[in-house]
């Protein structure tokens, strides 16, 4: 069953580790397959190192496992509270790369600094609000994709892939896992330049909008310029 797909989601969980995003077990991309309204996920705790297709879990939008003998990631409900509100979505990873963390544990948005967050994202990149006793204590993992949630009222999810989960870790997602995992990669270059930027100059001040404008409808929109023509 989705075989293809298993495949991909693998390999984009390796690729976490080979982009230096995560160590140990740390991290997990999961897809949709948008027909079965099947998810593709990382099995929990397993190492990349010996990572197989045949480990990913096939799960419902519910969280039955549909196939596969591991137990799914254990950020299984905030992937699927994501695609079960962000519709256009095909994939999502989450990771616990240094510099976004360190973002998320001082609790503050990203500030576009520059072109090469306006590349990716149109605009800050938000931070959620701290999880309350309750909700760490109740459905911990559903919680934090009803706050990530929270976060995008009145934002636009598809224009800005990226959050950071408070005292926790960025999540990101896109049309595919692969785009997922390349948001992260963007991400945490994002949050690194935006943190070196800050230390020379505290008082940088965001790109200029006209700049933010031009380079990220160079690259995202149906006048995207950015690239080889693909025909
Ligand atoms: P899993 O191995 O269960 O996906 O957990 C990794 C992680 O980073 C939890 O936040």
């Amino acid at each position: 069953m989705l075989e293809e797909l298993k495949a991909r989601v693998c390999k984009q969980n390796v690729l976490l580790k080979e982009s230096g995003l995560v160590v140990l077990t740390w991290g997990n991309v999961s897809a949709i397959d948008r027909n079965s309204g099947l998810v593709v996920i990382k099995p929990s705790g397993v190492s990349y190192d010996t990572m197989k297709p045949e480990d990913m879990v096939v799960v419902d939008l519910d969280g039955n496992v549909v196939e596969g003998s591991l137990k799914p990631s254990s950020d299984l409900p905030t992937h699927l509270y994501l695609y079960r509100n962000f519709t256009e979505i095909g994939g999502v990873v989450h990771t616990h790369s240094t510099y976004a963390t360190a973002w998320a544990q001082s609790g503050k948005a990203i500030p576009p600094l520059g072109t090469t967050h306006a590349d990716a994202f149109f605009g800050g990149v938000p931070c959620a609000r701290k999880l309350t006793e309750a909700e760490v204590k109740g459905e911990y993992e559903l919680n934090t994709g009803k706050v990530i949630g929270e976060t995008f009222e009145g934002k636009d999810p598809y224009a800005i892939p990226a959050v950071l989960v408070q005292s926790h870790g960025p999540f990101t997602w896109g049309k595919t896992c692969e785009k997922a995992v390349e948001n992260a990669i963007t991400l945490e270059e994002v949050a690194k330049t935006a943190y070196l930027t800050l230390s020379i100059d505290g008082k940088t001040p965001d790109v200029d909008e006209y700049l933010l404008n031009k380079h990220y409808y160079r690259k995202h929109g149906k006048n995207a310029s950015y690239g080889q023509n693909k025909n």
